[in-house]
């Protein structure tokens, strides 16, 4: 069980106006509504840079969620799945050929082809449903990213459906941290409907703080400090509908076609990549723990934070230094 440890320090992220702000940098905030969540942009540096970092950034925003979104007609996946193939932008391909690599390195814990059984579900139309097992196999038969195939700036779909929910915006976080540093803002932080990604420090130098939410209420379960990182959560609690007493969440077991129930309530991934992180958090969420220790000791690029069904909280060791709990937790070492 979860036990308390000495109450450490404040949590910064969500209250991104009480952080300090160096008196040489003045900082823009900008909220859009995109992917189907809420996105804050901050930005640090001078008024120019930050003003034409944040232009582009929303720009960018609109234009991914658009050309990612399965249901408007004009975007890639929009075509990919109608017509089973099609020419891409070079985002669209980029993100799919990680994606790819992602859905192979975990054996198909995550897969970017689960869309027919999360339909099922509802998630994608909000009317929730539990499916019988004849209806989940059915659905499970069109489940497959072994046949997506990626050539030239053509994505073939073999007959699959493809849905980049679970990685889109960890992409989008990282084209972002590219538009503020071409703009040259040097310190800024997003937080994409809960998956963050720093830049730089904080104005006043100091890292950033990034809060890990408690599955189970607005607490905190603890909190990051790091620079130039994403910090990314997957979790059942995110979306999720009940039903005669029973929670059913949006992330899918692709072996199973059942929402995962891996003992994990939540997954943090920290990692420099924000597309890595996105994908690792849904991956290691259907995973579960043991997989995921296994992982991360066979594959580099990202640490995490479990927080299991019986309230423990495992952390591995590349964060040790920079994570704080009031909380006991135990260190998953190499
Ligand atoms: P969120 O999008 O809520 O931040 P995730 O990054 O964990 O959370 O992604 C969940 C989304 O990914 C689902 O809403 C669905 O679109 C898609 N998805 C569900 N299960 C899987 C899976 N096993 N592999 C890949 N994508 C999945
Ligand atoms: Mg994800």
């Amino acid at each position: 069980m979860r036990r308390l440890n000495i109450l450490t320090a404040a949590v910064c992220v969500v209250i991104l106006s009480s952080c300090a702000v160096n008196n040489e940098l003045s900082g823009s905030e900008r909220t859009v509504y995109a992917m189907d969540t809420v996105m804050t942009l901050k930005a640090f540096g001078g008024d120019d840079e930050v003003g034409a970092a944040l232009d582009e950034a929303e720009k960018e925003i609109k234009y991914l969620d658009n050309i990612l979104r399965r249901e408007n007609p004009d975007s890639d996946i929009y075509k990919i799945n109608r017509t089973g193939s099609a020419e891409v932008s070079e985002d669209t391909f980029k993100l799919i050929k990680t994606a790819l690599d992602i859905c192979e390195s975990t054996d198909g814990a995550f897969d970017i082809s689960t869309a027919p059984v999360s339909d099922l579900w509802g998630f994608y139309t909000k009317n929730f449903y539990v499916p019988s097992d004849i209806e989940i196999a059915e659905a499970l038969s069109g489940v497959g990213y072994e046949n997506i195939y990626a050539d030239e700036n053509r994505i073939y779909a073999g007959g699959v459906q493809l849905d980049l929910g679970g990685m889109a915006k960890g992409y989008l976080s990282e084209k972002i941290m590219e538009i503020f540093k071409n703009n040259d803002v040097r310190s800024g932080i997003v937080s994409l409907g809960g998956n963050v990604h720093t830049l730089g420090t904080k104005p006043d130098g100091g890292k950033w703080r990034i809060a890990v939410q408690d599955p189970d209420s607005d607490e905190y379960i603890g909190e990051i400090s790091v620079n130039d990182k994403a910090v990314i959560t997957s979790g059942g609690y995110m979306r999720f509908f009940e039903q005669d007493g029973i929670v059913y969440h949006h992330i899918i077991d692709p072996k199973t076609g059942y929402p995962a129930k891996s003992g994990i309530k939540s997954v943090s991934i920290v990692s420099d990549s924000g597309t890595l992180a996105d994908g690792l958090s849904t991956a290691l969420f259907v995973m579960g723990l043991d997989k995921s220790e296994e992982y991360w000791r066979t594959h580099s690029g990202f640490d995490a934070v479990f927080m299991t069904d019986d309230d423990n909280i495992y952390i591995t060791e590349g964060i040790e230094d920079c994570f704080e709990s009031r909380y006991d937790y135990t260190v998953i070492r190499r």
